[in-house]
């Protein structure tokens, strides 16, 4: 038996393709199936739920897939993974978690711009176990804070120092060990009467590695080694149990000096321009012009003045959802693009101002224009499962950006809290009212505008909890190897090519067609993805 199969290396053309359909061998001729992703997104608009992707031939194994993709012009990552700049999705521990599982996280704007640059030199200067920004109480702190953040956080050993903070004189350390038997009574009393002293403490100094303070730790049998600086300030603390927890991270994404990548949005206000140059001084990697319709003469104007101040900083500009968007933007100089206009899932924008695209429509068709000019595009919004990762993917962006699907993961910010018996985190909108009126949020709306109506484009919700995302982005990368397997496709190199070859074959889905793919007919089942 003789099989012939269609390659996915990018090479055939569209017109290769029909030929090399005709003539397979004995197996005899096999009719044209599906459509090209051209001749299906020619009209109307698709979702990721509307359409399926057609199986290809299979001579690999997942292991094999490469998700190696550019993020801009510049910047490649190992994981096509982005974490939305959402005050409930990327702070400085979800952007370390991404960049270290390979992918990126795009700090917030919905803070004065030096707490922005802070998250910023985080990532940068984050070393593996050791924690640039512990849990920190001030001697007056009561036994009952302890208490509290023991049950809320899971850890008890709590560096104290004079200011409360990180950077202030380490004043002592307060364990589980100091708190553990005490009763109700003595809930009130000062951490400073409980804590172990400095004079009694153990302590690392800056010039310290990794290496060097775990033996001593394990010599002192200490679970915590605070590391302080030349003037007994604290600088980081380094925990045991992370130590045991920690592992090397092949694929993490890093710059040439060996520190993690990191991107931060901003808007284009005017004074935009110095949280840029906060955040450039601190080392960020790429920034995103956040907005829900980048095609403005505010974005054009930001594009310019950041390629003519910071040449060395990559720039994703949008929103956009169509070509004519895009040429804008591309046109002022954007190294990448972000498509999406109200698909996200807390997103009001289509029903509030009219305005938008379906998604894996945008994807198309922003994409297939870009890359006539070798930018890469991020699928932003809208992205519910592993599936959509894929998809998006497929319809030719280089990455996805996720908000929701992040959010209830240990590295979002915020506590987790019960709610019917659920663990959830919250979740909201950028344009939510809820968001808008958060103190340090004024720079991003009416600041000028004070008494002017708001109009929502966002909502506040919650979500469950997801767990780490350092167990949770591995399952979505090994659920897109194994997606692009079944395509045929090694690498999201090839199947893009693949796909603008008319290659990958794609097949629209009735709403009967997405029931039946779905879970069905059961009396009630139980839902583990890994
Ligand atoms: P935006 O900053 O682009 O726009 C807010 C308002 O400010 C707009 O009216 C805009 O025209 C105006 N503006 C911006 N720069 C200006 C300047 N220099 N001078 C005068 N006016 C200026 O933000 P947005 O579109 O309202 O989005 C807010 C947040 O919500 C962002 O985080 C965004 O990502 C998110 N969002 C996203 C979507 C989406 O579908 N992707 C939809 C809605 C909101
Ligand atoms: P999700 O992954 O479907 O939850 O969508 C996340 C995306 O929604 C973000 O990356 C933003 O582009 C977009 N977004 C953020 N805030 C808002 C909002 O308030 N309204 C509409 N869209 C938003």
């Amino acid at each position: 038996m003789e099989f012939k199969t269609v390659p996915h290396d990018g090479r055939a053309s569209e017109a290769s393709l029909k030929g090399s359909q005709l003539i397979t061998g004995h197996m005899g001729y096999v009719p044209e199936d599906g459509k090209s992703a051209a001749q299906m997104l020619s009209d109307g608009g698709l979702t990721y739920d509307d359409f399926l992707i057609l199986p290809g031939f299979i001579d690999f194994v997942p292991d094999d897939v490469s998700l190696r993709s550019p993020l801009t012009r510049n910047i490649s990552l190992n994981a096509p993974l982005v974490s939305s700049p959402m005050d409930t999705v990327t702070e400085h521990e979800m952007a370390i978690a991404m960049a270290l599982m390979g992918g990126i996280g795009i700090l917030h704007h919905n803070c004065d711009a030096e707490r922005q640059a802070e998250m910023v030199r985080m990532v940068k200067k984050y070393k593996q176990g050791f924690i640039m920004d512990p849990v920190v109480l001030s001697p007056e702190d009561s036994v009952e804070r302890v208490m509290e953040i023991k049950a809320n956080r899971g850890f008890g050993g709590i560096p104290i120092t004079a200011t409360g903070k990180v950077g202030g004189k380490l004043l002592g350390i307060v364990t589980s060990r100091d708190i553990d038997y005490l009763n109700a009574e003595s809930y009130a009393t000062p951490v400073s009467e409980v804590m172990t002293p400095a004079e009694r403490l153990m302590v690392g100094n800056t010039e310290m590695s990794l290496d060097d303070a775990n033996a001593v730790m394990q010599d002192a049998r200490k679970g915590k080694l605070p590391i302080v600086n030349d003037d007994f300030e604290l600088v980081a603390l380094i925990s045991r149990s992370d130590l045991k927890k920690s592992r090397e991270y092949p694929d993490s994404s890093k710059d040439a000096k060996g520190q993690l990548l990191v991107g931060a949005a901003i808007g284009t206000r005017e004074h935009d321009r110095e949280r840029l140059r906060l955040l450039v001084e601190a080392g960020v990697d790429v920034v995103v012009l956040d907005s829900s319709q980048g095609n403005s003469v505010f974005q054009i104007g930001m594009i310019r003045f950041i390629k003519d101040n910071f040449p060395q900083v990559d720039v994703i500009a949008g929103n956009v959802v169509t070509a004519a968007q895009a040429k804008n933007l591309i046109d002022a100089g954007a190294d990448g693009l972000r498509i999406g206009m109200g698909s996200g899932s807390i997103c009001i924008t289509q029903e509030v101002m009219a305005v938008g695209r379906a998604q894996a429509t945008a994807v198309y068709k922003v994409c297939e224009y870009a890359r006539r000019f070798g930018i890469p595009c991020i699928a932003d919004g809208g992205i519910k499962t592993v599936g959509h990762i894929t998809k998006a993917l497929a319809l030719g962006s280089s990455c996805v950006m996720m908000g929701s699907l992040l959010a209830g993961t240990s590295e979002a910010p915020g506590e987790y809290f019960f709610q019917d018996g659920v663990r959830l985190k919250k979740y909201r909108g950028m344009g939510s009212l809820n968001a808008m009126e958060k103190d340090g949020s004024r720079h991003r709306y009416f600041s000028q505008e004070k008494d002017k109506i708001r109009v929502a484009q966002g909502v506040t919700g919650t979500v469950a909890d997801k767990g780490s995302v350092l167990r949770f982005v591995p399952y979505l990368c090994a659920g897109v190897r194994h997606g692009l397997q079944d395509i045929g496709c090694r690498s999201t190199v090839s199947l893009r090519a693949a796909m603008y070859a008319g290659e990958i074959r794609f097949e629209t889905r009735t709403v009967s067609a997405q029931m039946e793919g779905g879970v069905h007919g059961l009396h009630s089942y139980e839902k583990r993805l890994y």
